[in-house]
């Protein structure tokens, strides 16, 4: 078994961390962005766009790089996926979006089309605007466990459809996965913090860390104090089966999806 010991001496020098987990590839600057966007053939049924989980519009948003509106392409990604600046970083692109891009038939070689994706978000984040206020009020609340992903765009989504929302997490820190589950490396400079910072400055979301479903609340409180619930929790798996869940038998939960027209 390897030792502490063993560990410390074959640590790197206090200097060499930052070189050695620093950004791999810098963000496009503006003229090589447009170079890249320039190779998009705009396709119609643009199979990048069917091979996307999200469904962002790919050809909307490099033309809008291409024209040097890249504020506006910034908007086309967050409108589909608002973690569009963490998914650039980290979206196996190759294996998706990429790897459907008709140029590669012609030229080998996709569109960097999550190159350009980070280009945008990451100058929307920059420029220090804010791209989404709460909507108008609809005086209902609603629950959401887990500040992952998942509960975060969904909360996200809520606010800026005018509900109020309270966002549970037994976590000290949010971001889900973003923030525990992927190597520092690949989103460095706190990344995954400032997204999640960003996010939150839409207004009317209460986030609620080192609150844990099943500790220190249950499904009957949710039900007794909350409009809707959403479930946004991983449910912790063992080999020995699935681990501790609460019981939701019986439980008034309205499951809600993250996309306007939730029937509330
Ligand atoms: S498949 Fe490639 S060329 Fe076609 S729209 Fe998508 S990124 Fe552009």
């Amino acid at each position: 078994m390897t030792s502490a010991s063993d560990i410390s001496a074959g640590r790197l020098a206090a200097g060499a961390y930052d070189e050695a987990f620093c950004d791999l590839h810098a963000s496009l600057d503006q003229h090589e962005a447009r170079v890249a966007a320039e190779r998009c053939l705009f396709c119609y049924d643009a199979p990048c766009v069917n091979a996307c989980p999200t469904g962002i519009d790919i050809p909307l948003f490099i033309r809008q790089i291409a024209t040097g509106n890249v504020q506006g392409a910034g908007k086309t990604i967050l409108d589909s996926n608002i973690f569009g600046g963490m998914c650039a970083r980290v979206c196996p692109t190759e294996t998706l979006c990429e790897e459907a891009c008709v140029r590669n038939d012609a030229e080998g070689k996709p569109v960097i089309i999550g190159e350009l994706q980070r280009h945008a978000t990451d100058a929307v984040m920059a420029s220090g605007r804010q791209l989404y206020r709460q909507g108008p009020r609809t005086g209902k609340r609603v629950a959401v466990v887990g500040a992952g992903p998942a509960g975060l765009s969904c909360a996200h989504r809520l606010a800026t459809l005018g509900y109020d929302v309270v966002v549970f997490d037994g976590r000290p820190k949010p971001g889900g996965l973003n923030e525990h589950g992927i190597a520092s490396y690949k989103a460095p400079n706190n990344f995954a913090q400032a997204e999640v910072e960003w996010m939150l400055d839409v207004g009317g979301i209460d986030l609620r860390c080192g609150q844990m479903l099943g500790r220190d609340f249950t499904l009957a409180d949710l039900r007794r104090d909350f409009d809707a619930v959403f479930l946004a929790r991983v449910w912790p798996i063992t080999r020995h089966g699935r681990g501790h869940r609460p019981s939701i038998a019986g439980a008034l939960v309205r499951v809600l999806a993250c996309y306007a027209g939730a029937g509330m």
